[in-house]
């Protein structure tokens, strides 16, 4: 005889081979074979299987679940990051650089390019703008091109957002993304008067990061910069990000080596995006193919790491692992849904507009201003309610589109409406042509299938690295 329940709303598919359920709040269940049919076909037994099922919102004994309102609760907080709206404003300072990066997606010019430098008034209308955000907690990342070849510039805005925020009373965070090659003292006073958080760049052991750099003594600078920086800083105010070149592939081990020996305690593992320069690259299927590889064997050595005792994370698992096995939700903007894009980032560029994302400028370089929002002189209004926003909401959570819709990652994952246009054409995207989902979904399974295969192994490791 079938049993009396009602289905609520939860997606399943097939890792490691094992049916997985997962809820609208990414809660997950692994389940027996044939569960999935069973619970469908109504034929479920009472129990402990079921009693689970009940407990966690896959299934419901009445028509509106008792405890809705707690599942309500769970999702709201899963989606906090919408309460504020844009909490990163990137300030693009300059496209003038000192290094010549043979993946550049910033489209930097050389140091003595002219033109391509933000002017005060730019800067100080940005600002003004950046404070029109409701976000209780601002930050101010400065990017270029080489943002710390201008130190005069960075510390005029950084008084101007302080006169703000001593007047509006929120706190704000600066951050300087600098490859750290000539960090004078000029730069370092203010870091160290602001709280400047340093976010370098460093690819992995010298014979790489300097390949990928276009120069022989790159690697040799910013280990100087580094600890310059940690130095006058300390330690914890100074992260480190690389960037997979197609040489990189080949290196997982030495990457995390590299990362390991220099004192870093995580490492972002991180595919190239194609824009800028990066988007020269000939074959983005073989790239996708190999980023996977390399990701599964960086990670396995990480693993290593732990099990000899040494402390070591991957960012981009924590940020999944946070969504599968933590009630809240994340800050980063490369997988929210509804997308980052102006929910969570605004960037301003040198020449005065506005853009939808640090990608979104880059494409703009390339002569597409797809998502160019307006200009630091308009009203804030016009800028992130304006019909081009609006156009854009349309398609930028992942709930709602084919292919995300029903697909059992998609509350680890997020929507990227600027990646399916650069690469396939359109804002909406296709989901089974995307190289970005299938990375995505490449490595949301691989976790998941450590999780099911290698449980007593990898999730007390995993725990430490959620603390
Ligand atoms: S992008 Fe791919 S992996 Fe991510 S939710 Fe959509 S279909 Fe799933």
């Amino acid at each position: 005889m079938k049993m009396q329940y009602h289905l609520l709303p939860f997606d399943f598919t097939r890792i490691a081979d094992t049916e997985i359920l997962v809820n609208e709040v990414g809660d997950m269940m692994v389940v027996p074979e044939g569960t999935i049919q069973r619970i469908i076909d109504r034929q479920m037994e009472k129990d402990d299987l079921y009693k689970s099922l009940v407990a966690n919102f896959f299934i419901s004994e009445e028509l509106v679940p008792p405890l809705l309102d707690v599942y309500a609760a769970r999702l709201r907080e899963k989606k906090r990051f919408m309460d504020y709206f844009t909490a990163l404003h990137i300030f693009v300072v300059t496209l003038q650089c000192n290094q010549n990066c043979v993946y550049c997606q910033a489209s930097s010019r050389k140091e003595q390019s002219e033109h391509c430098t933000m002017s005060n008034e730019v800067m100080e209308c940005s600002v003004e703008l950046m404070f029109r955000s409701p976000a209780p907690v601002l930050t101010m990342e400065f990017q270029g091109g080489e943002p710390s070849l201008h130190p005069k510039l960075i510390r005029f805005g950084i008084e101007k957002a302080e006169e703000k925020r001593l007047s509006d009373g929120r706190e704000v965070r600066y951050v300087l993304c600098t490859n750290c090659v000539n960090l004078t003292d000029e730069m370092l006073d203010i870091c160290k008067q602001y709280h400047v958080m340093i976010s370098t760049s460093l690819d992995g052991p010298a014979f790489l990061h300097n390949a990928n750099r276009g120069k022989t003594d790159s690697y040799e600078k910013v280990i100087a910069g580094i600890e310059k920086a940690r130095k006058a800083l300390g330690n914890e105010q100074v992260s480190a990000l690389m960037t997979t070149s197609v040489q990189g592939l080949n290196h997982p081990v030495e990457i995390v080596d590299e990362y390991a020996k220099l004192g870093f305690k995580s490492l972002f593992l991180r595919a190239l995006n194609p824009y800028g320069l990066a988007s020269d690259n000939p074959d983005w299927e073989d790239y996708t193919r190999k980023f996977i590889d390399f990701y599964k064997k960086a990670f396995e050595h990480i693993l290593e790491l732990n099990k000899q005792g040494v402390h070591f994370a991957e960012e981009f698992a924590i940020i999944i692992l946070r969504k599968m096995l933590t009630p809240f939700s994340t800050g980063f903007v490369d997988l929210q849904s509804p997308a980052g894009i102006v929910n969570s980032v605004l960037v301003y560029n040198y020449d005065g507009y506005v853009y939808a994302s640090d990608e979104s400028r880059m494409l703009a370089e390339k002569g597409d201003y797809a998502f160019r929002l307006g200009s630091v002189f308009d009203r804030y209004e016009d800028v992130v309610y304006g019909n081009k926003v609006r156009d854009i909401a349309e398609i930028w959570a992942n709930e709602s589109l084919a292919g995300c819709s029903d697909c059992a990652l998609k509350a680890y994952c997020g929507a990227d409406p600027v990646r399916n246009y650069s690469t396939q054409g359109d804002m909406y995207g296709h989901r089974p042509s995307s190289l970005l989902c299938k990375k995505n979904k490449a490595i949301i399974e691989y976790i998941i299938s450590l999780i099911v295969e290698r449980k007593e192994e990898v999730v007390p490791i995993f725990k430490t690295w959620l603390l």
